[in-house]
Formats: C-alpha cells, sequence, structure tokens
C-alpha cells in the first residue's frame, strides 16, 4: 500500500460509523419488502469465544492463502461492517458495508463434507460425545477435538472446499469483505455452533447417534435427557415455538425438531473437560485484533 492509499483507508471509527449508517439504510430498505437482516455485533474484544468459533477463526488463519486479507476482514468485521449474514447448507450469503456508499454482496460456497469423511469422523467419534449440548458447547475430549479439528479431515473446510465472490470493484482472490464475512461465521458459530454443520450440510445429530447406531451402553448419569430450554439458554438456539426476528430468516434445513434435539438413548461416559482445553484454540489463531 502506497501513501496515497494509505492516506485514503479510514479510520475505524470512521469506518463505524458508516457502516452503521448503511445498515441502517439497508436495515429500511428490507423492513418494506420483509426480509429481516441477520448483522454481526461482536459484544467483545474478540471475534469469536466459543470452542467452534475459535476453532472456524483458528481453521481460517492456518492457511497460507487467507493470511494477507485476514488482518483487513478481522478489522472490518470488528467496525460491524458484516450488515447481514446468512447460512444456509453449503451457502454463505451476506451484505458488508465497503468504501462507496453501496455495499457490498458477498457469496461463499462451501462444499459438503465428503460422504465417506462424514462416515469417518462418526465412526471416530462414536460413543465419545456425551450429549448434543456437549457437542455444541464444545466440551469434547482432546482425541475428539483433534479428530473435528484436524486439517482436511475434521469438520471444517479447507480452501479448496471455499469458493467466494464479491461485488466489490478490487475483487480478487479474496478481498476483505469476504475476510469479515469468514469471521463474521466465526463469530455467528458462537451462539449458533450447528450453523457448522449445516455449512458442511451434515446433520450433527448424527454425531450422537453414532454411538447408539454402535450399540454403546447407556450413561449413568442424571442428564437423562436434554431440555429444550437449555439448548436455548446456552446458545440462544431458536425453538419451534419462540421465533426470533433476527433468525427468521435462517433456513429451514438449519432447523431442528424438538425431538430430534434430545439423544435417542442415554450418552455414554466420558471424561469432562475443562475450558483450558477450549482456550488452547486462543493460542492457536489470533483473533483478538
Ligand atoms: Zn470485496
Amino acid at each position: 500500500m502506497n501513501w496515497k492509499q494509505y492516506a485514503r483507508t479510514p479510520r475505524v471509527a470512521e469506518r463505524a460509523a458508516r457502516a452503521r449508517r448503511a445498515g441502517e439504510k439497508l436495515s429500511k430498505a428490507s423492513a418494506k419488502t420483509g426480509r429481516l437482516l441477520s448483522p454481526v455485533t461482536l459484544t467483545g474484544r474478540t471475534v469469536a469465544s466459543s470452542f467452534w468459533g475459535k476453532a472456524w477463526c483458528a481453521n481460517l488463519e492456518s492457511y497460507r492463502d487467507y493470511e494477507n486479507r485476514l488482518p483487513r476482514g478481522r478489522s472490518y468485521v470488528r467496525s460491524g461492517a458484516v450488515l447481514d449474514l446468512q447460512i444456509a447448507p453449503g451457502r454463505i450469503a451476506a451484505v458488508v458495508a465497503g468504501s462507496r456508499p453501496q455495499p457490498y454482496t458477498v457469496e461463499v460456497n462451501i462444499k459438503p463434507l465428503g460422504t465417506t469423511l462424514w462416515s469417518d469422523l462418526k465412526r471416530q467419534c462414536a460413543g465419545e460425545i456425551g450429549s448434543l449440548i456437549e457437542l455444541l458447547e464444545g466440551r469434547l475430549s482432546d482425541r475428539v477435538m483433534g479428530i473435528v479439528t484436524a486439517p482436511g479431515q475434521g469438520l471444517f473446510p479447507n480452501p479448496a472446499d471455499i469458493e467466494m465472490t464479491c461485488s466489490c470493484p478490487d475483487w480478487a482472490t479474496m478481498c476483505k469483505h469476504v475476510a469479515a464475512v469468514l469471521y463474521g461465521v466465526g463469530a455467528r458459530l458462537d451462539t449458533q455452533p450447528e450453523l457448522l454443520f449445516t455449512l458442511r450440510t451434515v446433520e450433527h445429530g448424527e454425531l450422537i447417534g453414532a454411538a447408539v447406531d454402535l450399540g454403546a451402553a447407556p450413561r449413568k448419569t442424571q442428564r437423562k435427557r436434554i431440555a429444550e430450554e437449555d439448548l436455548a439458554g446456552v446458545f440462544g438456539i431458536e425453538l419451534a415455538d419462540a421465533p426470533q426476528p433476527a433468525r427468521k430468516a435462517r433456513p429451514a434445513a438449519t432447523r431442528t425438531s424438538p425431538a430430534k434435539r434430545r439423544p435417542a438413548v442415554k450418552p455414554t461416559p466420558r471424561a469432562r473437560i475443562n475450558s483450558a482445553r477450549i482456550g488452547k484454540f486462543g493460542a492457536r489463531g489470533n483473533t483478538k485484533s
């Protein structure tokens, strides 16, 4: 970047103010058509704070293909530039405020997880994930964490799985708007971790069911079933009879009926996980700037 470009680079506060104005304008326009926006709003200093959110960001940051554009994208998402982020099976559609009055549209397509890979994951995780809530909270053993985050073998997409486009004029392999959207996904996984599975076009409940399929022994625990209120309380997950406007735009395919949210059979025992294990992902990926 030469000095002229640098001089034109808006300060973070200006960018945030511009993003806010663009968001208000987009919100009014969307209200007229009945379309509900789902903006990415960060509440803390970090982009993501949950296991799945951090692991998503760490995965992005592990690829050299992306390293040049990611810092700008992180800065963008923190300024509130991602005005709308919709996640459907294999697809992310977003609107991002940029330097021009008209925001840009970003589309990211992610290949479904291969059938063989998904079967392998289910087999490897069989009997090791105690419940749906533990899966979504990321309370997993070190072994399972290693399995689901293994580059190219786990749940997270690698660059070959990701196709992206942006309507901005300086679109190249990855622009800052796309990078902001990808970080926005990490932030979204903090509250809706099941969307990772939606993106890879697999049903997250099957990771629990795998233990049942293999005839695992029932778990001797007080937590016989996962109450819907627990899931809603921990993640703010929308339940069928209590829709929230901001999430109405989620595709039907991402929703799971309340019955499916409960494991069919009591899961097997396994080691309890302390929060320090989740913390190691923070060390792997720098999501603080
Ligand atoms: Zn762009």
